[in-house]
């Protein structure tokens, strides 16, 4: 296939490794690369070096309204979209880091460090015989304990994310069509499980015996997620537009801003203890940690005056560690799609210099995916990761997503994301053989940035001088060179504009 035919792969991934290993790889400023006239090779999808690339990703990537009305391009997701989609993983990545990090939340919580102090026998010679001595034991136990903060705090935004589809379901008057609606944004907490509720199909049409027919009908807002991320910043922050935090609280009467809402400062003393229970010792040797519904219930009983938003987020917490197995499913959701969110942040397509190209030629094997869903219809089919970034982002707008399917697959297709590797390993490897027979294209390709920017270049209409395979490898590695070390000098915080 193209990539092992000489255009110098092998050759790119070893300068990729070295440029990884020199973390004080020089960084070429834009204007360099700008006049760099040796850089023809860039692709009809309009790769990284063009000159208003100064953002990363590009601006110009985000087209959310679809210009040809021919209907395969209404039906399936759009190049903004999965871009936007990526935009949004990488929130979810940086929001989870942040939790699992936060040392105020660990004090929140209660989690600390508890040494212990053990006595040990210590020979102090012949004539002065054993003593006892004090020895501080290391907290083995700490480092797990703080890993408990994201669970719960996963219940707590899927607690909130019913609160915040009721709200939303309520609208609905009959009167107004749903697709006029607009959708408030709502908190990226609340974002995360409706995401995840979303990528199981059959689950969400019928969501606990009631159809939440308001987002079944809503497209997912794609184009505001865009613009609340700010994805040039290395931590991708996520802020909520004003009137949208307004229509979440007074909707749901839950503080907008999850994590602000625990960490805060000021709090009543009683509301304050209740959190610590989380990760406190129990009250006895054989109690166990984490609050308790009867605690809550005390404190929620009692006549101590607590504010607003203080009683909801204990009634949140009640609800979040009660036994609701709703809440417990979605938390389940969300956690099954941590790996693909990882998988995500170690490919970071999203500042790749070859990102619309990569989304572009995703799209369509993504639509060829789903024609041998059509072809081969009792096949398991299993997509790779660039095929499953379109797929997922598909099923993010379910009404959209089941025209589409019936449209191109002939048929609705659950995303069963519980599947283990068992069976999807024979059918990755059928999926492969059917996709080179139908297609004559290789299924299972190398994503990495060195090969995307490789296939965009070759790939490229503007090509108007004809180079060799060594120079196009070349003009590629140059460029990829200068996006990783913006990355890299992100990360390590040098990087200005
Ligand atoms: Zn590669």
């Amino acid at each position: 296939m193209v990539l092992s035919s000489g255009y110098g792969q092998r050759q790119l991934h070893q300068w990729s490794r070295q440029a990884v290993h020199n973390l004080d790889f020089t960084i070429r400023t834009t204007s360099t690369l700008q006049n760099d006239s040796t850089n023809t090779h860039i692709s009809a999808y309009g790769t990284a070096a063009t000159p208003k690339a100064n953002k990363i990703p590009n601006p110009g990537l985000f087209e959310f309204e679809s210009k040809t009305t021919e209907n395969d391009n209404i039906v399936l997701p759009t190049v903004g979209e999965c871009a936007a989609h990526l935009e949004l993983l990488q929130a979810f990545y940086h929001m989870c880091v942040k939790v699992s990090s936060s040392t105020a939340l660990d004090a929140v919580l209660g989690i600390k460090p508890e040494p212990r102090i053990v006595y040990r026998k210590k020979y102090q010679g012949y004539h002065k015989g054993y003593t006892r001595e004090a020895v501080n034991l290391r907290d083995d136990t700490f480092k797990e304990r703080r890993k408990t903060k994201w669970p719960l705090y996963l219940a707590l935004a899927a607690t909130r994310f019913l609160a915040w589809a009721e709200a939303v379901e309520k609208v609905i008057d009959g009167s107004v069509a749903p697709e006029a609606m607009s959708l408030h944004l709502p908190p990226l907490d609340v974002l995360m499980v409706w995401h995840a509720l979303l990528l199981n199909p059959s689950w969400f049409r019928s969501f606990e015996a009631r159809q939440l027919k308001r987002l079944y009908d809503t497209p997912f807002p794609w184009k505001a997620i865009h613009k609340a991320i700010d994805a040039d910043n290395r931590n991708s922050p996520y802020s909520l537009p004003a009137e949208s935090a307004v229509w979440f609280e007074t909707n749901t009467g839950l503080a907008p801003d999850l994590f602000e809402a625990l960490v805060k400062a000021e709090r009543s003393a009683r509301a304050e203890q209740l959190l610590t229970t989380h990760g406190a010792p129990g009250r006895s040797s054989n109690t166990l940690r984490g609050m308790m519904v009867e605690d809550i219930d005390v404190i929620l009983k009692s006549r101590i005056k607590l504010n607003e938003l203080d009683t909801s987020l204990l009634k949140c917490c009640r609800e979040a560690i009660g036994t609701n197995a709703t809440i417990t499913k979605l938390v389940e959701a969300v956690q099954r799609q941590a790996s693909f969110v990882n998988k995500m942040e170690k490919q970071l397509w999203i500042r790749s210099p070859a990102i619309e190209g990569t989304l572009y030629r995703a799209i369509d094997r993504y639509s060829k995916f789903l024609k041998l869903f059509k072809l081969y219809p009792k096949t398991m089919l299993v997509p790779t990761l660039d095929i499953d970034l379109v797929w997922h982002t598909h099923q993010c707008s379910p009404f959209r997503y089941d025209v589409g399917m019936l449209k191109m697959a002939g048929r609705l297709i659950d995303h069963d994301d519980k599947i283990g590797g068992v069976i999807i390993n024979p059918g990755f490897t059928r999926t492969k053989d059917l996709f080179r027979i139908r297609f004559g294209q290789e299924y299972q390709v190398c994503h990495c940035w060195d090969c995307e920017a490789l296939l965009s270049a070759i790939s490229s209409h503007n090509l108007k001088i004809r180079l060799n395979n060594e120079a196009i490898a070349r003009q590629v590695h140059d460029e990829v060179a200068y996006y990783r070390s913006v990355e890299i000098a992100k990360r390590k915080g040098t990087f200005s504009n």
